[in-house]
């Protein structure tokens, strides 16, 4: 069985054709550029010019580039197409086959996500086009997230907010946060339901999630992913009156101010616009750089703050994971972020701690003293894996929902 997972933003597309009965990558690769003059497709360590107006293009290229290299025969060698959509709103608590009304629904919950629904739905159209007879399915980024409770979601804001403008927190990175937790129960040798779980996902976007007996009841990002921790170029959590403070002191408009807090704010903020890159500021803050030495300790400090939030939401907690980019690979980054937490119970095995980086390759590790009560784990992401196995189960009927599913990976 072949899956094609997809993932489509405004002028790019990344793709991985999965070969499910062997459990192998057989073809990955991206565009970049579409509808720009000049386009890039890089595939399978190769890189070509090219030029795509739009996806839907873009995805005939993909599917013609697949068929001449022989790596499927005909384009109904491929068995379901899987997406990646960022927001579901409120209507989708799980993965869902494609149709014309899930269509309509992504369509019309684009207010919720201007910048991503949109470039979502043009994926989904370009490859409904170009494969009009292989089932698609959506997975959505904010879809596990569903099950927060309304005293965790809601916003102390006008009512009528909430009721007319959907104005609420929903959460993103749910694949992650699903992939890592339900590893981190099989670490603890206990089934999903019986765990009590905060994930870190630490990349240059930053989410933690609380996820009690299995499911989320809580999470850092909130209406936007610009809420919450500390991220690359976004300013996580703020006193909400410092863009309406900035606009009327500097006559900016609101859409400069937000755009500074997206994307000139964070590591890169607090470094004068000079790093994002972890690895950079862990460099220079070694080297006595002011700026660098900052950015960590209130990245860290924050996500400490975290922890300490969602150990008070779940009572108990089994374990703590880190995952993506930073989360992965900086010893530094967890050693600082989990320092000062004995007394909690979480203790890091320094020299485990230490010796676990490196991209994926590190695999699921404990980093956490044998003696520390809660558990604490590095679990490198496999957002892929889950868009793979919620299609097939869609596509078989075997998915209710991410708790009533056998992944391959528990
Ligand atoms: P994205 O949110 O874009 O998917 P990733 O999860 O791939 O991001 O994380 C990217 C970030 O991971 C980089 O910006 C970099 O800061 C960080 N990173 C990667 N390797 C290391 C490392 N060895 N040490 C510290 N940070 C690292």
């Amino acid at each position: 069985m072949k899956v094609l997972a997809l993932n489509c933003g405004s002028s790019s597309l990344k793709y991985q054709l999965f070969e499910w009965d062997n459990q192998s990558v057989i073809s990955k690769g991206a565009m970049d550029r579409i509808g720009e003059k000049a386009s890039v497709f890089s595939h399978d360590g190769k890189k070509d010019d090219c030029s795509l107006p739009n996806h839907v293009q873009a995805i005939e290229l993909l599917l013609q580039t697949l068929q001449k290299e022989g790596v499927v025969a005909s384009v109904t060698d491929i068995n379901v197409v899987a997406h990646r959509v960022v927001h579901g709103g409120q209507q989708f608590a799980k993965s869902v086959l494609i149709t014309d009304e899930v269509v309509s629904a992504i369509r019309e919950l684009s207010f919720l996500a201007p910048l991503h629904n949109p470039a979502n739905l043009d994926g989904i159209e370009a490859a409904r086009k170009g494969m009009p007879n292989v089932p698609q399915v959506a997975v959505f980024d904010t879809a596990f997230h569903q099950t927060m409770p309304d005293y965790a979601y809601r916003y102390a804001l006008p009512a009528e907010w909430y009721d007319k403008f959907r104005v609420r927190r929903y959460g993103f990175h749910g694949t992650s946060h699903l992939y890592v937790s339900k590893r981190a129960a099989k670490m603890l040798g206990k089934p999903a339901s019986a765990c009590n779980i905060i994930t870190l996902h630490v990349g240059n976007g930053v989410s933690v999630a609380a996820i009690r007996n299995g499911v989320s009841v809580d999470t850092s990002m909130g209406m936007t992913p610009l809420e919450g921790a500390i991220m690359g170029t976004r300013c996580g959590d703020i006193d909400a009156s410092i863009p309406i403070f900035m606009q009327d002191l500097t006559k900016r408009s609101a859409k400069e101010v937000y755009d500074d807090m997206n994307k000139r704010s964070g590591m890169l903020g607090i470094t004068a616009g000079r790093y994002t890159d972890r690895r950079d500021i862990e460099k220079f803050a070694a080297d006595g750089d002011e700026q660098c030495k900052l950015a960590m300790e209130m990245e860290c400090y924050k996500l400490k703050q975290y922890i300490g939030k969602y150990m008070a939401t779940l009572g108990t907690v089994d374990a703590i994971v880190f995952t993506a980019g930073v989360g992965e690979n900086s010893p530094t980054i967890r050693g600082i972020t989990t320092s000062g937490l004995e007394a909690l119970g979480i203790k890091l095995d320094k020299a485990i701690n230490e010796k676990t980086y490196g991209y994926k390759d590190c695999g699921d590790v404990q980093i956490s003293a044998a003696d520390s009560k809660i558990k604490v784990f590095v679990i490198p992401t496999n957002e892929e894996i889950v868009l793979v196995e919620d299609a097939i189960g869609v596509l078989k009927g075997t998915y209710a929902d991410h708790m009533n599913y056998q992944y391959s990976f528990l």
